[in-house]
């Protein structure tokens, strides 16, 4: 809903993608991250459902936290691995009660790395399905977010047969696409043009993952199978064994990046945090969306009083 009022205003707006962690520490300190990274003003959270419906308990139970107690708009994301229709149903229902109107429908990775992925007994095979499951039983209460490719998916590399699915879901009930992130501007932009010329006309939202570490650069942009511009790799490979440095070149990149998006009619920004404040705030504060007046650190934290963290 947020993201229409937006599109009206012409305003750009972003929003924040969380995983639920492993352990109960880490969980109480993301707690504290999404507080203060409330702060900077995201029009709606995303929290990730584990593969394989690894920790789903703790996604709803994020929603329910970040919605509830927060007042934070959420996104759930929810996937058909290893989920027969019992227990779709439960966990739409257990968002629904906790008041979240958003959901990213998606097939789901595979429970573990390397495994073809195999749809289950009584669930779903592809997200349209689930799309349209949602669509069917819960009308228009849920916005449905599908997952778009602009450079291919782990199981196929033909990018005009994935618009055409892309396509499907969108037919299927899908009111917004969130991408797979990408490094080449000039690749999403040409295939943002492909996809509204197939007629996808919902809003498409790039997946913009922040660069923490040259590492950890490298690993996503070769795990994604993404396209690193030549350009990126002259002016990070330079500092690579400095953190910080790394970091404020990539700032400058990613922004630049998202500039030209802006400039191109891309309205929403949608970070990749990876559960890290510091490289999607440097990212913000270089495109001026931030608020500008404020000390969100020093902030009450409701939302953790209210889980009995204090
Ligand atoms: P689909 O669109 O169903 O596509 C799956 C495969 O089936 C593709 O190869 C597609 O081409 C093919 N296909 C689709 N329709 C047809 C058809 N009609 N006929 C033949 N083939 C067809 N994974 C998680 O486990 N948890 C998450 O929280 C999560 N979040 C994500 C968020 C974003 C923004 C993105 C981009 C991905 C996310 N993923 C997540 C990963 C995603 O689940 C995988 O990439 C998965 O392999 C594909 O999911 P999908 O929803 O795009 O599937």
């Amino acid at each position: 809903e947020k993201l229409a009022e937006a599109q009206k205003a012409g305003k750009p707006t972003f929003s924040f993608e969380f995983f639920p962690p492993k352990t109960a520490q880490g969980v109480q300190n993301l707690y504290d991250r999404m507080d203060r990274m409330h702060d900077l003003g995201p029009s709606f959270i995303d929290v990730t459902w584990g593969a394989g419906g690894r920790l789903s308990h703790l996604t709803s139970e994020m929603v329910k936290v970040a919605q509830s107690a927060y007042g934070l708009e959420t996104c759930m994301h929810l996937t058909c691995t290893d989920m027969e229709k019992s227990k779709i149903d439960g966990a739409l229902k257990e968002a629904y009660s906790a008041g979240c109107t958003n959901i990213l429908a998606l097939r789901g990775d595979p429970p573990r790395d390397n495994e073809k992925w195999e749809a289950t007994a009584g669930g779903f095979r592809y997200a349209k399905d689930l799309v349209k499951y949602i669509k069917d039983t819960y009308g228009n209460h849920f916005d449905i977010g599908v997952a778009g490719y602009p450079e291919g998916c782990d199981d196929q590399d033909d990018l005009d047969l994935l618009i055409d699915h892309l396509k499907e879901k969108v037919d299927a009930g899908g009111t917004f696409v969130v991408t797979q992130m990408f490094y080449d501007v000039d690749i999403f932009l040409d295939w943002v043009k492909k996809c509204r010329a197939k007629g996808i006309n919902v809003p498409i939202i790039p997946g913009i993952m922040p660069i923490h570490t040259h590492a950890a650069f490298m690993r996503r942009a070769n795990w994604t199978k993404c396209n690193i511009p030549p350009a990126w790799t002259k002016a990070l490979d330079p500092v690579k064994n400095d953190d910080a440095a790394v970091r404020e070149v990539g700032k400058g990149l990613v922004a630049e990046m998202c500039r030209k998006m802006l400039d191109n009619g891309i309205i929403h920004l949608h970070f990749y945090t990876m559960n890290l404040a510091q490289a999607t705030r440097m990212v913000l504060e270089e495109l001026n969306l931030t608020p500008a007046t404020g000390s969100p650190l020093e902030k009450p934290l409701p939302w953790r009083q209210s889980l009995g963290l204090n």
